[in-house]
């Protein structure tokens, strides 16, 4: 009997739950331990942000539904790994403290045969002073109650100008010089002015995009040629043609270090300190590590073995100059090469660098986005994890034959941008592969051209919310919820 835990019910943990609990018989042991007790499908936060849906329309809770599927589940955090155990436990643990209910405060060693370490990113506010989600009038839309706050604080705003004069300023992008995520800000920035429009006020505000991206359209990933209706374009040139005919100004090469009430402070590329005012932001917060800490059998501190910031996992991270990073370089199976029962898929696991360019300010700041790890990457590595830990487990010996790296995977971007079934529209840009591979596509930036494209119509916006109810089908494990992929 195997007892396979999984820290983290996200995209990446839930999905691996899932299929582990479906394909292994109940003699194994599946279980789950997360503080949060609800799922939530992430991407429609957006639509949460805008008052366009309601934040129980995107969640459940887990429980009942572990319960009724024989997942075991634990609501609590991970505060501590063990892989060899300690003196008195000789398997593997997890330390764990509950969160909630009679139990919260209490402490647990988890053990496991197999650890998936499916934690995500800590949403790092504290590395930009002052920026906090609902202070200083700036949001964040990361979580559903971050982008409930920030619904209220947009309409607060909506208010205050409808039948005024007033002028007003909103702000969004990145709220760090190192952030990610921009596709997520670049989908509300396109939903705010939307509703700007929609409540009547949009002639009354200047809506600005500011990001630490060097180009309009990097989203992490050193932006991308595509084709966009049978032409080669860069996504730089589509973005700034979104931006122009929405009237929405933007800043870039902008690494935001300070929040004020409705100032941004930034440094930019140029190495000029500026800052810039705003009544609404929303600005994504730094991603780190846990900052989870590692023990052997005796006790020593053995965090360099397990985590590099996020979890170290089966990447190439020799440091080594821009010129000579390759996608070989990117992880496959997200095995821990020192535990080789511990997995970390989705955002869990330490990207060997960038895909972005690295470029520094004048002053020696780094300004450049982090990779970004989307949710179909997280749901796909979450499943491979699962399918090795199956076979091996099956097998009695160590399996590794599903394997999928950022540099042979493809990231579907479908940025709403307005909602409603007919006035609706979308921003939809495919990359293929994520992360740029030279050798291959050496003519087109690294990308297969025939599956790198872009689109623009009310089409996306179907496809966002159909993927809304789909992927909530699945992850409720609805029958037949397998038949959609990841
Ligand atoms: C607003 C927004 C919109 C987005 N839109 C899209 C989109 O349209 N398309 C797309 O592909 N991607 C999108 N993304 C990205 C996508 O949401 C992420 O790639 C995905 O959520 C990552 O999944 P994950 O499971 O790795 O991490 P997470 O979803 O962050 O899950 C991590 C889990 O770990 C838990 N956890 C944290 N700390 C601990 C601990 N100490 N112990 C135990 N558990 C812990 C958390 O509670 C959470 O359940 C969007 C992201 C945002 C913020």
């Amino acid at each position: 009997m195997s007892k396979i835990v999984i820290i983290g019910a996200g995209i990446s943990g839930h999905t691996a739950a899932a299929h582990l609990r479906r394909k292994l018989n109940k003699e194994h042991e599946v279980v789950v331990v997360s503080p949060n007790r609800n799922y939530q499908w992430v991407p429609s936060n957006i639509w949460v942000g805008i008052g366009r849906m309601k934040a129980e329309e995107l969640i459940f809770p887990l429980e009942p539904l572990y319960k009724r599927k024989g997942i075991g589940y634990k609501q609590a955090k991970v505060v501590s790994f063990h892989p060899e155990g300690n003196a008195t436990e000789t398997k593997p643990y997890v330390a764990v403290e509950y969160v909630f209910g009679a139990d919260q405060g209490k402490t647990e060693n988890v053990t496991y045969d197999y650890l998936i370490n499916a934690t995500g990113p800590k949403l790092a506010f504290d590395m930009t002073e002052g920026l906090n989600p609902g202070t200083n009038k700036a949001f964040s839309v990361c979580t559903y109650d971050h982008a409930q706050h920030a619904w209220h604080g947009l309409k607060d705003l909506i208010d205050q100008l409808k039948g005024s004069n007033k002028k007003a300023k909103v702000l969004i992008g990145t709220g760090h010089a190192k952030a990610t995520c921009q596709g997520a800000a670049f989908e509300y920035i396109l939903n705010v002015e939307k509703e700007l429009v929609r409540h009547g006020v949009r002639n009354q505000v200047e809506v600005t995009w500011i990001s630490n991206e060097n180009d309009l359209g990097d989203f992490g990933m050193d932006g991308m040629l595509l084709d966009y209706n049978g032409l080669n374009m860069r996504s730089k040139d589509m973005i700034e043609m979104i931006f122009e005919d929405r009237g929405i100004k933007w800043i870039l090469g902008a690494g935001v270090n300070k929040i004020e009430d409705g100032v941004a402070h930034y440094e930019n590329l140029e190495g000029e300190f500026k800052s810039e005012t705003y009544d609404f932001a929303m600005l994504i917060p730094a991603f780190s590590g846990h900052g989870f800490k590692g023990y052997d059998k005796n006790g020593a501190d053995i965090t360099d073995k397990l985590f590099k910031g996020f979890m170290i996992v089966d990447a190439d991270y020799t440091p080594k100059p821009y010129e000579e990073w390759t996608v070989q370089d990117w992880p496959e199976t997200y095995q821990n090469p020192s535990y080789k029962n511990i997995f970390a898929p989705g955002i869990a696991f330490a990207p060997p660098h960038s895909i972005s360019k690295p470029r520094k300010s004048k002053n020696g700041t780094d300004i450049f986005p982090a990779p970004p790890r989307t949710g179909m990457p997280s749901g796909i590595t979450a499943r491979l994890v699962a399918d090795n830990i199956i076979d091996s487990i099956k097998s009695g010996k160590e399996s590794l034959h599903h394997k999928g790296s950022m540099g042979n995977m493809g990231a579907a971007c479908i940025a709403s941008a307005g909602f409603g079934m007919t006035q609706g529209s979308g921003v939809s840009i495919t990359t293929y592969p994520i992360v740029p591979d030279y050798i291959k596509y050496p003519q087109t930036g690294g990308r297969d051209i025939n599956k790198t494209f872009g689109d623009i119509g009310l089409a996306g916006h179907w496809v966002k919310l159909s993927l809304h109810y789909a992927f909530l089908w699945k992850a409720k494990m609805r029958p037949f919820w397998w038949l959609i992929p990841e």
